[in-house]
């Protein structure tokens, strides 16, 4: 079998979103699997859409995610430039030959030309399309003759390179994931190929590329499915061998209908970028999961299952796992619907594998205000907390108590632990405390139980209303452990504020 090379071709006209993330995922796990060689190729033709910063963003992000291309505009390779704008001397050699063909020919119809024709169309209640019936009233190398054409060159009337589409063919379109389907010639346009400054338009650049850089897999979202019928044709053009294809459903909507869109973030608070950008022009900054505090295994863990599903229905797979077990063949036809709580569950699972060490440099990293405390400190507190975190940050919101003090008590939780008796039992409780040598976990406990036993009070009377003292609101991790960490004067504080509080 041939080499498996498969290309992400992401055009810099803004941030990657959750959808192109996914297909360069699938490019990625489908090239590895197969033991090919994964491509990053900027696709950069359309000046008027190219958006600053775009293109590092697009590195940065794989790089984040850890889909790291063998080939790229930072790395190089044996096909560099991979950047379209600096690849137009290859360009300019392609359109020639297609020129010499029958498939391509020169239009030098202006805009505004067009536009008039377009209005004209309209006005009918007709939509206009630069096709095979149309192309003979139009100004061009098919309608005009041979010297009518040759003086407009000399003159040097801009013109533009289109396809000429071939009359009442069926195609037969092959998919890997969708099967087969079969398009009539008669119902696609001539597409501009080259444009009035000499550069390449998307069709014809990607298809120059594929070849050019021996892509044997094209993997993209289904968004170009309509183009399908003219990109084998340009193959057929060129006299190239067409690479396979196969095309990626939506992400879907949480309701389940309709394309997950950029807005969609907002409105149901979840980021759809992997990492924050900022529009170089608005200065509005979209949301990230890097900076939401999803750890990159995690996201792309979720991302990968938007769509597909390994053999045995597992969900947590590492990279290693999901190359070795992706397969094309089994991308499901139908839209993946996204769900917010899913890729949050996905986060605590890898939250639960990350060591003590390792979170508390994410909590680090986090935007919380942990003060001075002590590395071993955190580390006690990241210990106790993890359980219940979705992201780094929760260790510090859910565990706030253990860097400051409550300032007031929950209502409904002081109604139910603290009562007249309260004060007194805790404010003997606190000399036990004072008087505890050694004021670990493991002694509070049992201070607390024998305190309790020898009053004759049940265990909830004293834990409650010291976990109320302590907390502010009664959750948290362990009573004793909440103790252990805070340390023996601190607890004492907290109780003697409790205390005055509720006087
Ligand atoms: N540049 C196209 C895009 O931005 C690539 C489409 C393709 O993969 O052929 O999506």
């Amino acid at each position: 079998m041939e080499k498996v090379r498969v290309r992400f071709a992401p055009s810099p006209t803004g941030p990657l979103h959750l959808g192109g993330v996914r297909t360069a995922l699938y490019d990625y796990l489908f090239a590895k699997n197969k033991g090919g060689e994964f491509v990053l190729r900027i696709e950069d033709t359309d000046t008027a859409r190219y958006v600053e910063g775009a293109e590092e963003y697009i590195e940065e992000a794989l790089e984040w995610c850890g889909i790291i291309p063998d080939e790229s505009p930072k790395k190089g390779g044996k096909f560099a430039p991979y950047k379209q704008s600096e690849r137009r001397d290859i360009y300019d050699r392609y359109t020639s030959e297609i020129l010499k063909t029958d498939y391509a020919y020169l239009a030098f119809d202006t805009p505004e030309e067009l536009d008039a024709i377009r209005a004209e169309y309209e006005a009918k209640g007709d939509v206009f399309s630069y096709n095979n019936i149309t192309r003979n009233r139009l100004r061009n190398s098919i309608s005009l003759s041979e010297a009518e054409v040759q003086s407009l060159l000399e003159q040097k009337v801009p013109y533009v390179v289109r396809f000429k589409m071939p009359v009442d063919r069926i195609l037969n379109l092959v998919d890997i994931i969708r099967g087969t389907s079969s398009v009539n010639t008669n119902t696609l346009d001539d597409k501009v190929l080259v444009k009035n400054d000499g550069m390449p338009t998307y069709h014809f650049a990607n298809i120059v590329d594929d070849h050019e850089m021996e892509i044997s897999h094209v993997i993209r979202g289904e968004e170009w499915l309509p183009s399908l019928g003219l990109h084998m044709l340009l193959y057929e053009a060129m006299g190239w061998e067409a690479p396979q294809f196969a095309h990626l459903s939506l992400i879907l909507k949480p309701e389940g209908k309709g394309k997950l869109s950029k807005r969609d973030g907002d409105k149901f608070g979840f980021p759809v970028f992997p990492l924050d950008f900022k529009d170089p022009e608005t200065g509005v900054v979209s949301k990230g999961y890097r900076e939401n505090g999803y750890l990159p295994n995690a996201f792309i863990n979720m991302v990968a299952l938007l769509g597909w599903s390994p053999a045995d229905d597992k969900e947590i797979l590492t990279m290693e796992e999901m190359i070795s077990e992706f397969d094309l063949y089994k991308v499901h036809k139908a839209g993946a619907r996204f769900s917010k709580e899913k890729s949050e569950w996905f986060n605590h699972q890898y939250m639960q594998m990350q060591s003590d060490e390792e979170l508390l440099a994410l909590l680090k990293n986090s935007d919380v205000a942990i003060g001075s405390v002590s590395d071993e400190q955190l580390l006690k507190i990241i210990h106790l907390m993890k359980e219940r975190a979705t992201f780094p940050k929760d260790i510090y919101e859910n565990g706030k108590f253990f860097f400051q003090a409550p300032t007031s008590y929950d209502e409904k939780a002081s109604k139910k632990a603290w009562n007249e008796e309260t004060s007194a039992i805790l404010t003997e409780f606190a000399e036990v405390l004072e008087s505890t040598e050694v004021y670990t976990s493991e002694n509070l406990k049992q201070h607390i139980h024998d305190f309790a036993e020898n009053k004759g009070l049940g265990m909830g009377k004293v834990m409650m209303p010291l976990r109320l003292a302590l907390v502010g609101e009664l959750k948290g991790p362990d009573v004793p452990d909440i103790l252990e960490l805070i340390g023996k004067q601190e607890s004492t504080a907290r109780i003697s504020n409790a205390v005055n509080n509720f006087k």
